[in-house]
């Protein structure tokens, strides 16, 4: 089977929804192997997003990853990765998201779109190294 690393952004964090963030991973048959609660120091975040450093919206990204604690998951199972970004749905929750999906049903804005989950295998593999050392 396959690894994913989910986050649980600090609005989804703040909000209230890490349990039914991991419910509905949970429900889906995935498997959490790694979990924690934790603040985020910016070279991580850096580190996380660096393909995105030259976006209009890096800072921004910076500023709001690093703005509050994150729930952390390494989540495995058959197709995982992709498995978790249709529970997740589109990066915008209103314009390609869809109702039923975890930002369907709780966004509203595209930075503040509660979740994260790697986007292939090989960035799972990166990010999990860098989110959890041990594993
Ligand atoms: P993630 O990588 O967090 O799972 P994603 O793969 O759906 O999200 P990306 O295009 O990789 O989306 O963008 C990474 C993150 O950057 C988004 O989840 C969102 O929080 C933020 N983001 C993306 N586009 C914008 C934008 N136009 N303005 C502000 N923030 C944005």
């Amino acid at each position: 089977s396959e690894r994913t690393l989910v986050l649980v952004k600090p609005d989804g964090v703040s909000r209230g929804l890490v349990g039914e963030v991991l419910s509905r991973i949970e429900r889906k048959g995935l498997k959490l192997v790694a979990l924690e609660l934790r603040a985020v120091d910016r070279s991580v975040a850096e580190q996380h997003y660096a393909e995105h450093a030259e976006r209009p919206f890096f800072g921004d990204l910076l500023d709001f990853i690093t703005s509050g604690p994150v729930v952390a998951a390494v989540v495995e199972g058959e197709r995982a990765v992709a498995a978790f970004r249709q529970l997740a749905g589109g990066t915008d929750p209103v314009e390609k998201a869809t109702p039923g999906t975890i930002r369907g049903d709780f966004g509203l804005e595209v930075q503040y779109n509660l979740v994260h989950g790697s986007d292939s295998p090989e960035s799972a593999e990166r990010e999990i190294k860098i989110w959890f050392s041990e594993l």
